[in-house]
């Protein structure tokens, strides 16, 4: 049996969306900058793709703007606000210690040109308090940006009171809500966000597409020179059947959103309960208010490697949290700012789930988890020695 439990990394792409994917590459492969009829129609398909990505956030389409990806769209969405910043001598960014890598790193370079970051606390339940937000805020501050939900953890953070407080203070406010489009409803009105990112492949979209949104009269900053696309804020041909398959995808999730949760929560539910009873675990950060497909656990005494190595051989695809850190040996940055020792957290395992795993899936997971955790707990000097100075 083969489960793919990997979904907070990436998904598999959603027939609707290769289907709406297909045509842009055989019969409308037009340019959507070139002026005959081929290329118009092209423009046509780009800015109805446009106008529906931008209804699913309750956004207007003027203020979507496509890239790369997520991560594409984080750079862009902090430059752009750090640089609007500084016309206006504010130098004072606000964000959170367990943010993506787009973001952290991100910041990193900005610190490097002379910006100052703050890094806020996310406490052992896995949230940032909106009081800490509105304490750390100063007549400096030009941005806050923390995620919608993170996805390691899966916790959801509080955005409208975070987004709330920012426009009382007049601070922009972003999110990187890659996590949670297309799977939690996420609406840039009601949530006062000012300029939030999105990925396709996280929601059954295609890879390498995203898009930014940012709200009107906010001046972006190009990461990308060249051509006059994107209303002049990211050159490059579009990459069009990636952006309509990407606009299938979301609607199509949000379309099943209400049935995709409540699904994916009883099966999430069911992992929880087969898990919670191993000897020497725990779950990171608060199941209250969280994704529906995401578990993370760590696993004392063992290494996050070794589990997701066996679990491969018997057939699960997992994590040991962030894509973007494995290969590293260092353990995740987001375990540590919630508070869990860095033993504990070098043995952690991400499991994430989708519409497209079965209860017999789950099943499977329940049955190997514990018997890969007690068959490497028996190698383990670590656990050995853990076991002997409890007796
Ligand atoms: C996956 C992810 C990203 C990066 O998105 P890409 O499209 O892969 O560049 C950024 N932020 C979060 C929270 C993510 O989960």
């Amino acid at each position: 049996m083969f489960v793919y439990a990997d979904n907070a990394a990436t998904t598999k792409i959603s027939e609707k969306s290769l289907n709406a994917m297909l045509p842009m590459f055989t019969e409308e492969y037009g340019n959507p900058s070139s002026l005959h009829t081929v290329g118009q129609k092209a423009k046509e398909y780009l800015e109805d793709a446009r106008a529906r990505v931008a209804k699913c956030i309750n956004a207007s389409p003027n203020g979507i703007y496509f890239t790369s990806g997520g991560s594409e769209a984080d750079n862009q969405a902090l430059r752009s606000a750090a640089y609007m910043g500084r016309c206006k001598g504010k130098n004072h960014i606000i964000s959170s210690k367990f943010e993506h890598h787009a973001i952290l790193h991100t910041l990193n370079a900005l610190e490097k040109e002379g910006f100052e970051v703050t890094l806020l606390e996310v406490y052992s339940d896995g949230v940032v308090k909106p009081k800490d937000v509105e304490n750390a805020i100063t007549d400096k501050t030009c941005l806050v940006t923390i995620m919608t939900a993170n996805n390691e953890i899966g916790t959801i953070q509080p955005i409208k009171e975070i987004g709330a407080i920012c426009r009382s203070k007049g601070v922009l406010f972003h999110t990187d809500a890659v996590q949670a489009v297309g799977h939690i409803p996420v609406d840039v009105e009601e949530m006062n966000i000012d300029m939030l990112s999105m990925s396709g492949h996280k929601f059954h979209g295609p890879k390498g597409v995203g898009a930014l949104y940012a709200r009107k009269g906010i001046l972006l900053t190009n990461i990308i020179e060249g051509g006059a696309q994107e209303r002049r804020k990211r050159a490059g041909t579009e990459n069009l059947p990636a952006i309509c398959g990407m606009a299938a995808a979301l609607e199509e999730a949000i379309e099943n959103m209400e049935q995709t949760t409540e699904y994916v929560t009883n099966l999430r539910n069911k992992m929880v309960e087969g898990l919670k009873d191993i000897p020497k675990s725990r779950i990171n950060g608060t199941m209250e208010n969280h994704l529906p497909g995401t578990l993370n656990m760590c696993f004392e005494g063992i290494e996050g490697e070794g589990i997701l190595l066996w679990l491969d051989q018997k057939g699960i695809a997992a994590s040991s949290g962030s894509a973007c850190t494995s290969g590293s040996l260092d353990p995740s940055h987001v375990l540590l700012a919630i508070g869990v020792p860095v033993e504990i957290a070098h043995g952690s395992l991400r499991l994430s789930i989708s519409e497209y795993n079965t209860e017999e899936e789950i099943n499977h997971i329940i049955t190997t988890v514990p018997q890969v955790v007690s068959y490497l707990r028996k190698m383990s000097p670590v656990w050995e020695k853990m076991m002997k100075e409890e007796e």
